[in-house]
């Protein structure tokens, strides 16, 4: 492992190096660069990062890791940087050289329309990728993010992002990767490494030991293109939406959703959205004040002037044509009235409706910017995400939930939160948002994000990624076993730890 990784004249080294191997035209160290992919939503100071590289091919990648691990210099890939409430382009730690791969390695290197596989170069983004498909004559969609259509398809997979439709798990719809290890060697999984392929990314698993998910939440490797499968785009979609008055009716809607998604009745996921998680995705905060949240009669006429109750729940149905479909939402609204409470919203309000049209384009695999409007709620673009995992249970989502309102209440924050419900699990979404220009509201951030860590972890509930700034600590909360395996690991391929030390809590003692 690194010790002592970066000092001014490694880092100097180590960019001549890189250089010589790919032009000094894609080596930027000028102080606009490098401040604006320091900068994140996140709690804290910024990290800029002593320079940023654009390799433009595979080649360049393993002349750059070559150079880093010669140098002793810590390097920081990024697809497209778009990892807002989680860190964005800035490296997790010190001294890192952010490596863009987006920027020149974008392509789509092959479609393969009969099975329906793409393989993509790092920096292909959503909205490219749905560009691409409609321009080929829509046969397929590619699941989206909620979140910013300039992600990366590989770069969402590889934090193991999510969306919404039957192909929302991103990792699990990719086949066959190349990587550049850390140790500068080229690997190609499954099939792929067999010299004659012609099934890489068709064959998931393969042969031998499943290598792909060590890639994943990790610092193993530097992954330069990758699989992805496309969904056939049905003919016709129609979502369906309730909406429900009380804040603790989220425990009956989650037991009503089960059913439905433990039986593949509703083939999406179905989203579960709070007032505010919705109302924030429209505006700015209606009165806003330093260190306090909204009061519960200010959200209520918020919740009346914008026609939603406390949760809307919502889903889709996929079809040859709308009279298939008609039946389906017939039998889920006869299913959500046996709760005796909550107004059905069509599939044509909720086209009209801002607040609800984001979820339709999400089940439609539509990129949107809807929701990045979160981040002018209050001024000053403070945005972390929270994202503990929840079984699908009335009384610990009941219980989760009140707690996390009390406790971002009690810091001066509103409660933001979305419900991604599958059939046992729901991924629990926290936007915190806040003033990151005010010192106070900043460290209220900081200590509501604690606080919210430290209570799920009672309720025994672990997140499924972090911001970069609390990578570390969630690590620390698992099994000693965990981080000695995961650095057992980092030694074999990363021998020198020259891949982003420190994320995800594996490789920490290179950067101090
Ligand atoms: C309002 C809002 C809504 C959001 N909704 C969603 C949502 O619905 N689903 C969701 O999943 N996310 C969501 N996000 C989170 C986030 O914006 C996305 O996950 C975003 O797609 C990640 O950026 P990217 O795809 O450009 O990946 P990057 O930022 O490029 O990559 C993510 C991380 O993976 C690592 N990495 C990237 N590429 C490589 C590589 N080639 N080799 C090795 N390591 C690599 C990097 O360390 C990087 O930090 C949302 C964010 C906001 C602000």
């Amino acid at each position: 492992m690194l010790n002592n990784v970066d000092t001014p004249i490694q880092t100097a080294h180590f960019l001549d190096m890189v250089r010589r191997a790919i032009g000094s035209d894609w080596v930027h160290t000028s102080a606009t660069t490098v401040n604006r992919y320091g900068e994140t939503t996140l709690p804290g100071a910024d990290n800029p990062p002593p320079a940023v590289i654009y390799p433009g091919s595979v080649d360049e990648v393993v002349a750059i890791v070559i150079a880093a691990n010669q140098t002793g210099t810590p390097i920081f890939p990024i697809s497209n940087g778009n990892n807002i409430s989680q860190g964005s382009r800035a490296p997790v730690g010190p001294n890192q050289v952010v490596v863009d791969l987006g920027r020149r390695m974008n392509r789509i290197l092959d479609f393969n329309e009969d099975m329906g596989i793409v393989t993509v170069e790092p920096g292909v983004s959503y909205q490219q990728m749905h560009d691409e498909l409609a321009r080929r004559g829509g046969r397929f969609m590619i699941d989206v993010t909620s979140g910013p259509p300039a992600g990366s398809v590989l770069g969402n997979a590889l934090d193991k992002g999510a969306g919404y439709t039957p192909y929302a798990d991103h990792f699990a719809m990719t086949c066959g990767m190349e990587i550049v290890l850390g140790n500068g060697e080229l690997l190609r999984t499954g099939d792929g490494a067999l010299e004659s392929a012609r099934s890489w990314h068709m064959s998931k698993y393969s042969y031998g030991p499943y290598l792909d998910g060590l890639f994943v939440q990790s610092n193993y490797g530097i992954v330069t293109q990758a699989g992805f499968w496309l969904m056939p785009k049905p003919p016709v979609i129609r979502s369906f939406a309730f909406t429900f008055e009380e804040d603790d009716d989220v425990g009956d809607i989650v037991a009503a959703i089960r059913p439905l998604r433990m039986s593949g009745f509703v083939p999406t996921m179905m989203r579960l959205c709070n007032d505010l998680w919705l109302l924030a995705s429209e505006g700015p905060h209606p009165n806003y004040v330093s260190g306090r949240s909204l009061t519960d009669d200010e959200r209520r006429d918020l919740q009346r002037s914008h026609n939603i109750g406390s949760w809307t729940v919502s889903g889709a149905f996929y079809g040859g044509s709308e009279e298939a479909i008609n039946p389906m939402i017939d039998r889920v609204r006869a299913h959500f009235a046996g709760l005796g409470r909550g107004r059905y919203i069509s599939h044509d309000e909720a086209m009209e409706a801002p607040t609800l049209a984001s979820a339709v384009a999400a089940y439609s695999g539509v990129p949107s910017v809807h929701e990045m409007k979160q981040l002018a709620w209050r001024p000053g673009g403070g945005m972390a995400s929270f994202t503990p995992g929840v079984p699908m249970d009335r009384d610990l989502i009941l219980r989760s939930s009140r707690k996390s309102r009390e406790i971002l209440q009690a810091h001066g924050l509103e409660y933001l939160k979305m419900y991604v419900c599958g059939p046992r699990f729901a991924r629990g979404l926290h936007h915190l948002l806040w003033n990151r220009t005010i010192k106070d509201e900043d460290c209220a951030a900081d200590q509501a994000y604690k606080a919210l860590a430290a209570a799920y972890t009672e309720f025994g509930l672990q997140v499924g990624r972090s911001p970069i700034r609390y990578q570390d600590f969630h690590m620390s909360l698992l099994g000693a076993m965990t981080r000695k395996t995961c650095e057992a690991i980092k030694d074999v391929l990363d021998p020198q730890g020259i891949i982003a030390p420190g994320r995800y809590g594996i490789g920490r003692e290179a950067i101090g």
